[in-house]
């Protein structure tokens, strides 16, 4: 019944279960049985939702089924990966014990259980889990007591790279959108501050929220000190106390989620905060940086500039990219190393294809270092050492001298760690399994008690072969053979015909029965045991031997684990500038010339994108466009306000700007045919806001939110493009503040400012503002169609083309004649009469055409036509011609 259910004790298993589900409620624990891993209750119905697998029950807690479900332990990754994805955390709890150890305690004991480790969204170290060609940080926020400054960590415990930093509070969401964290770690009163609500909703990062005693600045820095085996912290630059408990907290939960097994950490370096350009999270969406709005790595900036060869250098890449400099001789020093790869071009082609084959030796090194690493990972120092020296070795060979900045990579990489990569490259041997506890990974020749073992495990498998034809003799049954299987170990099998002998006759000493099956009967002698258990013995030892010199092997790769790094750095670097410049030559970029003026002078540019994209599609060419905003020259007209149909190019030329001062500053050459750029400190866009509707805020609100954002930030470094502002209102309010944002730009922000409009009005203001000039995008009118030309010039646009863009979008014939009615009258003095007057003067859509001429209005393009008509001129077949033609026309 069900309350004798209800009162039955829990078994042992559900008892543990439980009590280890205890210590992790966040999580959903991945409990091992057998060659599963189980879900029970709560997270059986999660995960089975989350992974469109089948929820089962398994028996009765407290009366209730208990929900079940389950993945096997060979594909566990696979499973595991999505529900990282979707912001799962999971609890991997093993068997830590052999079961046969169990049941030596008695009938009702459970294998021991622990939970060896939390995978959560910002600790994977798989390569499995990770993008190759992303980094994956976790990061810790906090702020202390009543100041209002937060201090951020974050660290890529893929790679060991560690940051920290302070921030104002109105710059969390930039500085979250350009880490793009994986996993966000906060104390809870900020995870559930409302100030901070808005910003953290928007981030991408799986938000974990901790006890606030873990951000404790105190503990922090004696687990920081601890980590980096240091009495003081001075050596490793200033930290605040803010800025420490970040840290430290970071600290904490890797340990935690790692169960002991710490990965390497580099130590923390401060990020200074105006070292690089700054952008906000609108800025960086709108300019589809690394995805586009639609959220796709394809289209974005980065797809189209990567031309690196190796993970590291991708992932360095879209670090640069996120996080252009601000100091000229940072930059230059950057474009040095790109036009150096540039001119030896032979080089730099044998340098990559060099690259190509250099594995992943960060990735590789932190598993090795958090005890999580295999044989291939020491492989992977192997090579990529190897791949460093012969790299070193091409650097020196270069007949032209090297800049600075390569000459720092090839000190970086010549001879480093080499004894370790001899001693590397003489262990291992050329087929590696993917687990050391699988054996075969030392080669032959590296340790002589191992090649002993090996030899009399293979040796004493030769005698057992000849065996077989031994005791075939022997017995004269030619069909006896020799078998091996997991539970009997070797045997010999004869059928059951021939059993007999063995059994009763002549054989029955030596023979000693094991088992018979249907079809089979097996044996054993004393002698084939002897053997049997030699081998086994050989065996085990053999791989306790592998084991230990794998250890021994691993802790000799942590002993270089800071020169892995450096290397892996410096090739990461080389990637990033050799790729650059096979893009420049590709793309024919120049290089920008960078200075700290207020110079923003651009010729010929392009939209690296955009021309990307046409070129692909065997469209274009791009028409190149310049602009000079150059805020220091005595003609200076450092706001360009821009006007011209829609489609003519507008919000193209300013993105194309914006992502040229991106471009450069990154240290890329640029798709111009010349580039003058002071540095820019900040950059704003907007541009082309789409409805925000989860947020519950209309396109204009959005719009709003962004330009006010603009006008409260931007200073004279500052670069703005605007596009299109106020149009989400009614023309007038649209107008007015657009009006005013100009010479609140002009005026107060005094930035160099790309300001695109449909408001034509706003062209008068060129008179009045002295900074400011006009331009527009040109256009031919041809047989009432519009041509657009995509250029530039100077100058503002006569009209809008609307209606000629609507045809050109297939609007319905008789909507385009009609909007052209509409308009004629519009134009011909709708401000002095009011829309009153303009209903009069239209009659409804489908009435009849009003007589013409009647009250001054233009005349529609068929009646103009049929004015033209004489009838009496006209033969019956021209007559059917012309109404053919004015059909056509309508
Ligand atoms: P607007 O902002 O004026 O509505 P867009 O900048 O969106 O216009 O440009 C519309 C399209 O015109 C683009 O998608 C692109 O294909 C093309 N285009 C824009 N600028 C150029 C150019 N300089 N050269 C060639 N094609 C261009």
């Amino acid at each position: 019944s069900a309350v004798a259910e209800a009162v039955k004790p829990v078994t042992p298993m559900m008892a543990q279960y439980l009590e280890i589900k205890k210590d992790h409620p966040t999580a959903l624990l991945f409990y091992r049985m057998g060659d599963f891993y189980e879900l029970f209750f709560e997270d059986a119905v999660k995960a089975a939702e989350a992974l469109d697998i089948t929820l089962t029950k398994r028996g009765k807690h407290l009366g209730e089924d208990i929900p079940m479900c389950g993945v096997p332990v060979h594909s566990a990754d696979a499973y595991l990966e999505r529900l990282i994805r979707l912001s799962f955390k999971v609890a991997i709890c093993e068997q830590t014990e052999d079961p046969a150890e169990a049941k030596k305690r008695g009938g009702k004991s459970v294998v021991r259980r622990e939970v060896v480790r939390l995978v959560t969204p910002g600790t994977l170290t798989e390569d499995t889990l990770l993008d190759a060609r992303r980094h994956n940080y976790l990061a810790a926020l906090s702020r202390l007591g009543a100041s209002d400054t937060l201090s951020l960590a974050w660290a890529d415990i893929s790679t060991g790279d560690f940051r920290v930093t302070s921030i104002a509070p109105g710059e969390l969401g930039a500085e979250l959108a350009r880490l793009e964290a994986g996993e966000l770690l906060l104390p809870d009163p900020l995870f559930t501050d409302p100030a901070l609500a808005e910003t953290l909703r928007q981030t991408r990062a799986a938000l974990t929220p901790l006890d606030p005693s873990l951000f404790d600045s105190t503990r922090a820095e004696r687990r920081l000190k601890e980590l980096l085996e240091v009495s003081a912290l001075d050596g490793f630059g200033h930290f605040s106390r803010g800025e420490l408990s970040a840290a430290g907290a970071l600290i904490d939960y890797l340990e935690l989620t790692q169960v002991g097994k710490m990965p390497r950490l580099k130590a923390p370096r401060p990020a200074r905060s105006g070292a690089f350009l700054a952008m906000d999270a609108a800025t960086r969406a709108n300019l589809e940086l690394t995805r586009t709005l639609s959220g796709e790595a394809r289209g974005s900036l980065l797809s189209v500039i990567d031309r690196t060869v190796t993970g590291a250098g991708a992932r360095l890449l879209a670090e640069r990219l996120k996080a252009p400099l601000t100091d000229p001789a940072a930059i230059i020093a950057r474009l040095d190393a790109v036009s150096w790869f540039l001119e030896a071009r032979e080089l730099r082609s044998r340098l990559r294809a060099e690259l190509k084959s250099v594995p992943d030796m960060a990735r590789a090194l932190s598993r090795v270092t958090s005890g999580r690493g295999g044989p291939r990972d020491l492989a992977a120092a192997r090579d990529g050492l190897a791949g460093a020296h012969k790299i070193a070795a091409l650097l020196a060979s270069a007949s032209q001298t090297l800049p600075e900045e390569i000459a720092r990579e090839r000190a970086a990489l010549e001879g480093r760690a080499a004894a370790l990569q001899d001693r590397l490259t003489a262990a291992l041997s050329p087929d590696l399994p993917l687990l050391a506890r699988d054996g075969g990974f030392i080669a032959k020749g590296f340790s002589a008690p191992l090649d002993e073992c090996r030899m009399l495990r293979d040796e004493s498998r030769r005698v057992i072969a000849g065996l077989q034809s031994k005791y075939a003799e022997e017995t004269g049954i030619s069909a006896l053979k020799i078998k091996h299987n997991n539970v009997l170990g070797y045997y010999i099998e004869v059928s059951p015909r021939h059993a007999d002998p063995l059994m009763t006759g002549v054989h029955k000493d030596a023979y000693i029965h094991r088992q018979t099956l249907a079809n089979a009967v097996r044996f054993t002698t004393v002698e084939l045991s002897d053997i049997a258990s030699r081998i086994t013995e050989a065996a085990g030892r053999a791989i306790a031997l592998e084991m230990e010199l794998f250890a021994e092997l691993s802790e000799a790769v942590k002993g270089e684990a800071a020169a892995i790094s450096q290397a892996a750095e410096a090739l990461a670097r080389l990637d990033v500038a050799a790729g650059l410049a096979d893009l420049a030559e590709e793309r024919r970029y120049t290089r920008p010339r960078i200075d700290d003026s207020l110079a923003f002078d651009v010729t010929g540019g392009r939209h690296p994108v955009v021309e990307a994209a046409l070129e692909k599609a065997g469209e274009g060419p791009f028409v190149p466009n310049d602009a000079d905003l150059s805020g220091d020259k005595g003609e200076a007209r450092r706001l360009w306000l821009l006007t011209g149909p829609n489609m003519a190019g507008k919000s193209t030329f300013l993105r194309q700007n914006a992502l040229i001062a991106i471009l450069a500053q990154m240290g890329s050459y640029v798709p111009a045919a010349a580039a003058h750029i002071g540095v820019v400190d900040r950059l704003f866009s907007r541009v082309g806001a789409a409805d925000d509707l989860a947020r519950g805020r209309s396109t204009f609100m959005v719009e709003m939110v962004e330009t006010a954002a603009i006008l409260n930030q931007a200073g004279p470094r500052s670069l703005v493009i605007l596009d299109e502002i106020g149009r989400g209102t009614a023309t007038f309010d649209g107008l007015s503040i657009a009006w005013a944002a100009v010479e609140h730009l002009h005026e107060e922000n005094r930035c160099r400012a790309l300001f695109a409009t449909h408001y034509h009005e706003l062209t008068a203001l060129a008179e009045k503002l002295p900074f400011l000039a006009n331009a527009t995008m040109k256009v031919k009118e041809w047989q009432g169609d519009v041509v657009f030309l995509h250029e530039v010039g100077p100058g503002a646009a006569d009209r809008s083309y609307g209606i000629q863009v609507a045809k050109l979008a297939g609007l319905p014939p008789a909507v385009i004649a009609r909007a052209n009615d509409v308009l004629h009258v519009l134009e011909s003095g709708a401000e002095t009469r009011g829309a009153g007057r303009i209903v009069d003067d239209l009659p409804l859509f489908s009435a009849a055409p009003r007589p013409a001429d009647s009250r001054g209005a233009k005349k529609s393009a068929l009646e103009e036509a049929f004015e033209a008509v004489n009838p009496d001129e006209l033969s019956p077949k021209e007559a059917l011609d012309l109404l053919y033609e004015l059909k056509a026309r309508k």
